[in-house]
């Protein structure tokens, strides 16, 4: 008796297989700047799908280890990472992930869609990326910090240019130092200190609990400055650079050794986001430089970084969602069951499609997230500036969220096989469950979004996308535009509600409620404008979603008829 050995399953092509991301750009751009878009488009996936899936496997199978002292008893704390992680950040390097927005030539092209075409990228390079797209996220974060003019002109010229270039030498990633052991959600309990030294430096002491990018060479810590007073507000955001050759306080101390006051304690041995080292960090007296005046509250500041991570970490779980759908439609395609191939079993189907339907929304999300992002840096677009408030964590909220069910189902949807290492996919359940948790878990997201809407009437311009999305969707369907018009009508009592009394309890306790209803009807809304400019697969994917999330109503019957379109 032969025995049986499953073909590997072969997912598409992340670009081209993609429909929806190609549809998107095609509107978001135009013809001409989609064309721009598609060599560095084909040249990425032709890379994640080549050796970049090999670095994406090395580096989760060789996970960042800390070297403590060198072998004659100095302290090194040096995190060494493997081959793999290293091959991630120079593709992340060349292939612009991180720069894209900062270049001349992009802007160029693409103007304020710049950024619609970096979340393209981000949508590709990813899922695959052994989690090298958290670094990404953080010095995409920095760089925008950096690029603010109230920042130092000398501190953004000397880092600036290595958080964007494009050359894997020359570029770096950054750190962000923010949590600590005390309190992460609750900045206002942070007690690392800044006090100013006589050449406009500063120094830093205290203990970072969760700094991930931890080989990075610089980080941007918050820190309370020196007579600051109490709370979050107050606090402000700094350099530190990561090792001696930054540091003018290092003498003679090798260069790739940690900068004077800087104290690797120990890495974390994490669930997931395993080749990503991040670590404990101490300070005393660490080298710091300014971003900003720090006698201006910082945290106000430090939120440009944020809104950037955060709609980052809504990319990821998008991106990730489409490319987890990409194997299981695969390995569909690939197995047999019941006397016939998986992929044409209706009740399979019907579970694809369901996922289908989910990742499509939480890609509207990322990609309104980063236009938005992209009008507000270029042009200074008032309106997306008043819409990103609401949308940065609703997109990160209800994306984080989505990634986790869907993850969980993926895996499922490879039966055994999909919890055993080396098929690589129980590493997608992992390192989805890192999506709600950092840059806000979705409680703490969701008060944010409270305070958006009730103190800065950020429920406005939300409000108005959906109203606009009823009058798109009548012409494709009479029933999806009722139920958004149900919705609609529904949240806007809620937010009038919810704005009346803010603070009371049962206000409070419904926040997730809310955001989380906020977050599916604008879905819905933004899939509406997709499909009213022609795109078929939107249209499906608003119809059911809104059967799906918005009435819950099971769509098994349409999911499984319509899982090519979707797809
Ligand atoms: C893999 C990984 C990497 C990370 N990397 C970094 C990094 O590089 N830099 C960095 O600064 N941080 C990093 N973090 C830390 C992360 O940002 C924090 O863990 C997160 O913000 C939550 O803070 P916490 O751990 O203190 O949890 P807590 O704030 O103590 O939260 C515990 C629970 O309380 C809930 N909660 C908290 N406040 C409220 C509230 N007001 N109302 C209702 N519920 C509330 C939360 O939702 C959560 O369920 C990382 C975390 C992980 C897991």
């Amino acid at each position: 008796m032969t025995r049986y050995v499953q073909p590997v399953p072969t997912p598409e092509d992340p670009y081209t297989g993609d429909r929806l991301l190609r549809s998107w750009l095609r509107r978001q751009l135009g013809q001409d700047g989609h064309a721009a878009a598609q060599g560095p488009l084909t040249d990425l996936a032709a890379d994640v799908t080549g050796p970049l899936r090999a670095a994406h496997a090395d580096a989760e199978a060789h996970p960042p280890t800390l070297v403590r002292y060198d072998p004659w008893g100095a302290r090194v704390d040096r995190v060494d990472t493997s081959a793999g992680w290293q091959a991630q950040r120079a593709a992340a390097a060349r292939h612009a992930v991180v720069a894209l927005p900062y270049l001349e030539s992009a802007r160029g092209t693409w103007g304020a869609a710049t950024r619609v075409v970096q979340h393209a990228l981000l949508h590709l390079y990813g899922p695959e990326s052994a989690t090298f797209s958290c670094p990404v996220a953080m010095a995409d974060g920095a760089a925008a910090l950096l690029s603010l003019p109230e920042v130092d002109a000398g501190v953004r010229d000397a880092w600036l240019p290595r958080l964007t270039s494009t050359d894997p030498d020359t570029a770096i990633v950054s750190g962000q130092w923010m949590t600590e052991s005390q309190g992460g959600s609750d900045l206002s309990r942070s007690t690392t200190t800044a006090r100013p030294a006589a050449d406009g430096s500063w120094r830093l002491t205290g203990d970072k609990w969760f700094c991930s990018a931890a080989d990075a060479p610089m980080a941007v810590a918050l820190a309370r400055p020196e007579g600051a007073g109490r709370g979050s507000r107050v606090l402000a955001p700094f350099l530190v650079p990561r090792y001696a050759a930054d540091s003018p306080l290092a003498g003679a101390a090798a260069a790739d050794t940690p900068a004077p006051g800087v104290t690797v304690h120990r890495l974390k041995d994490k669930l997931g986001t395993r080749a990503l080292p991040t670590a404990e960090i101490g300070l005393r007296d660490a080298y710091a430089l300014p971003l900003g005046d720090p006698a201006v509250a910082g945290l106000v500041r430090a939120m440009t970084l944020v809104v950037v991570t955060r709609v980052h970490n809504a990319c990821a779980a998008a991106g990730g969602m489409r490319r987890g759908l990409a194997y299981a439609r695969a390995y569909a395609d690939a197995r047999a069951v019941a006397g016939g191939r998986l992929a044409d079993n209706p009740l399979h189907r019907a579970t694809l499609g369901a996922l289908a339907v989910d990742a499509a929304a939480a890609f509207a999300l990322a990609g309104h997230a980063f236009a938005l992002l992209g009008r507000v840096e270029v042009g200074a677009d008032p309106d997306a500036a008043a819409e990103l408030r609401v949308v940065a964590p609703l997109a990160k909220l209800a994306t984080g969220r989505l990634a986790v069910g869907s993850a969980s189902e993926y895996v499922e949807c490879f039966g055994g096989a999909g919890y055993v290492e080396d098929t690589g996919v129980p590493r997608l359940l992992r390192d989805a469950q890192v999506l709600p948790i950092w840059e806000g878990t979705t409680n703490v997201l969701a008060l944010d979004v409270l305070r958006a809407v009730t103190r800065e009437d950020a429920g406005v311009p939300l409000l108005r996308r959906l109203a606009a999305a009823v009058d798109l969707a009548r012409p494709l369907s009479p029933a999806l535009a009722d139920t958004l018009a149900a919705v609609t009508g529904e949240l806007t009592t809620a937010l009038a509600d919810v704005t009346a009394d803010p603070r009371a309890a049962d206000v409070v306790a419904g926040a997730r409620g809310l955001a989380l209803r906020l977050a599916a009807a604008l879905a819905c809304a933004l899939l509406v404008e997709h499909a009213a400019w022609g795109d078929e697969q939107a249209e499906v994917a608003a119809r059911l979603w809104a059967r799906r999330r918005l009435r819950h109503e099971d769509i098994s019957g349409d999911a499984h008829q319509h899982l090519d379109l979707l797809c």
